[in-house]
């Protein structure tokens, strides 16, 4: 990575011809036998399409507005069946000589295409490019959100510090603004979501599973547990956790002096106000170099390469999507960080939590194969939640060194508060996706339903939108990436275990950290968690131990 810079990332713009050719040359050399040469070549092929697909999703995310990069997203979009039609029938192939060709790859990949081969059939080719499509309406919907709010007018990820202000008016304010426009657009909303249950349950029949929840924990390359176990371990946090939280904010009631907590009061976690970032963009960016030296010296290292090359996409703008990711690519084995700064304690929760992404993506560049340079996604979460945790000792470099102790005990707070939210909203999709013929209200009762049961705190006040069933529209994960949510709430537990190991033995911690990083997805999830340490989610009483330590952390 030494001298690279983003402006410098370049990919040559793939056809269904161009591709198409490469893989007629790939079979033919395992025609000819040459079976190590052909696994070479193939790799560089997903290299380089991984590589332009990144640049292209990034280019969008940058600017949803931008009519070119649109138009290349949607040829992406509608270029990405074929190339997973190309992809699955070598890998079928290749899975015809397993033994060899796993001689080669390592096991872990073999399992992978086996679980891969079954979640595509090129029946579906239209369903995908269509579920792309109708994905990328929502995005560009929430991305659209134009708020008028103390005399500006900011988006949705604009109003995090008005949802966060000390004084109650002004939360509640911004709470009234982002419903009124998720309930502007309610019907749209719904029809986005209706289509795309639909348009997913249709895909999971023609590939012969009886509803998408099967197909749905294939496509995350879950190999190791399955739906029983998520199952089990939301029931943990609803024994374990729930009252955890709902002892820590009736202290705030409390510390706050209101008769009652309202929604628009849970995310001021700190009476004296949230800490903030003791600087704008740029201070922070030169406090995170003196935070990552005190750290590991790897990481403050790749740290300086990431910020010098131009790696990083922080700052809130208008018409940039929402959210936070960590976008990789293989051709030079580099990450890239995008963000929406807001000002708030939330920016430095993003920024350790996708360095933690990028160091992971960096240190395990020199994984054999493309399918190990990312771990599947719940693992991947350890790499960046971890981060977060292990950043608490210089944490006061970002938020100043007075306001360190109330950043660690907001981010822990909000950690605990997370893991009822987290459940619920995986906990929803499974409902909706066992019962794929239930009308939009269904939904919304649904909804409505299980927030009872893991957030019975929730207070909407006079925010009908909401109150009535409607807060997992503002989730964009349940619109894009089905599934996709329980992975944290499961990676936070692996998380809090180095938090603790690091104030044991923090040297430790952070090399079993890094070693960790270093595996990428070279294996599956429960056995990186393994390796690591660490003690499986799923095992009884493992949530209990770091929550019960978190409890007492926090006096309560
Ligand atoms: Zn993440």
């Amino acid at each position: 990575m030494p001298g690279i810079r983003f402006a410098d990332i370049a990919a040559v713009r793939p056809t269904k011809d161009s591709l198409t050719s490469e893989y007629r040359a790939i079979a033919a050399a395992l025609d000819r036998g040459e079976r190590a040469a052909a696994l070479a070549d193939w790799d560089r092929v997903r290299r380089r399409f991984d590589t332009w697909s990144a640049l292209v999703g990034l280019r969008f995310a940058q600017n949803t507005a931008d009519e070119a990069a649109k138009a290349e997203r949607d040829y992406a979009d509608a270029l990405s069946p074929e190339a997973s039609d190309l992809e699955i029938a070598l890998k079928r192939r290749l899975l015809a000589e397993r033994g060899p060709v796993a001689a080669l790859t390592g096991e872990h990949a073999v399992r992978l295409w086996e679980i891969d081969v079954t979640t595509f059939d090129p029946t579906i080719k239209p369903d995908l490019e269509e579920e792309a499509r109708i994905s990328s309406q929502y995005t560009e919907l929430l991305a659209a959100a134009k708020l008028e709010i103390g005399g500006t007018t900011v988006n949705l990820a604009g109003l995090g510090p008005y949802s966060e202000d000390p004084n109650r008016s002004v939360r509640h304010e911004a709470e009234r603004m982002r419903w009124q426009y998720f309930k502007a657009h309610a019907a749209e909303l719904d029809r986005i979501y209706d289509e795309l249950v639909k348009l997913r349950h249709g895909m999971a029949r023609k590939l012969g599973f009886q509803t998408y929840t099967e197909l749905g924990y294939r496509r995350m390359r879950r190999v190791d547990y399955g739906p029983d176990d998520v199952a089990r371990y939301r029931q943990q946090i609803v024994t374990g956790v729930v009252p955890v939280v709902a002892r820590l904010l009736e202290v705030r009631r409390v510390e706050n002096g209101w008769d009652t907590l309202r929604y628009w009061d849970e995310a001021l976690i700190d009476p004296a106000g949230n800490p903030k970032p003791a600087g704008g963009h740029d201070e922070l960016l030169d406090a995170a170099a003196a935070m990552f030296d005190g750290m590991h010296p790897g990481l403050a290292a790749f740290y300086r390469q990431m910020r010098d090359g131009g790696f990083m996409d922080l700052k809130n703008r208008p018409g940039k999507a929402g959210g936070g990711f960590c976008t990789s690519f293989s051709t030079e084995g580099v990450p890239f960080i995008f963000a929406n700064f807001n000002g708030t304690h939330h920016d430095i929760g993003v920024f350790t939590h996708e360095m933690g992404h990028a160091f992971q993506n960096w240190e395990s560049r020199h994984q054999p194969g493309i399918d190990y340079l990312w771990p599947t996604m719940e693992a991947a979460e350890i790499d960046s939640m971890g981060l977060e945790f292990l950043s608490y000792p210089g944490i006061g470099k970002l938020v100043g060194e007075d306001a360190a102790d109330r950043f660690r005990r907001t981010h822990l707070i909000g950690a605990l508060a997370f893991l009822p939210y987290g459940a619920c909203v995986d906990h929803f999709q499974h409902e909706v996706y066992a019962n794929p013929d239930a009308t939009p209200a269904a939904r919304h009762a649904m909804w409505a339903k299980l927030e009872q049961l893991y957030m019975p705190w929730t207070d909407y006040g006079d925010l009908d939108f909401p109150r009535k069933g409607g807060r997992w529209q503002a989730k964009a994960h349940i619109y894009g990436s089905p599934f996709y949510y329980i992975d944290y709430p499961l990676a936070q537990c692996c998380a809090m275990q180095f938090w603790v190991r690091s104030r044991r033995n923090y040297p430790e911690a952070m090399d079993a950290y890094t070693a960790l990083c270093a595996k990428g997805g070279s294996a599956s999830f429960l056995d990186l968690v393994c390796s690591a340490g660490l003690v499986s989610p799923f095992a009884d009483g493992a949530l209990a131990d770091v929550v019960q330590e978190a409890a007492s952390f926090l006096g309560v």
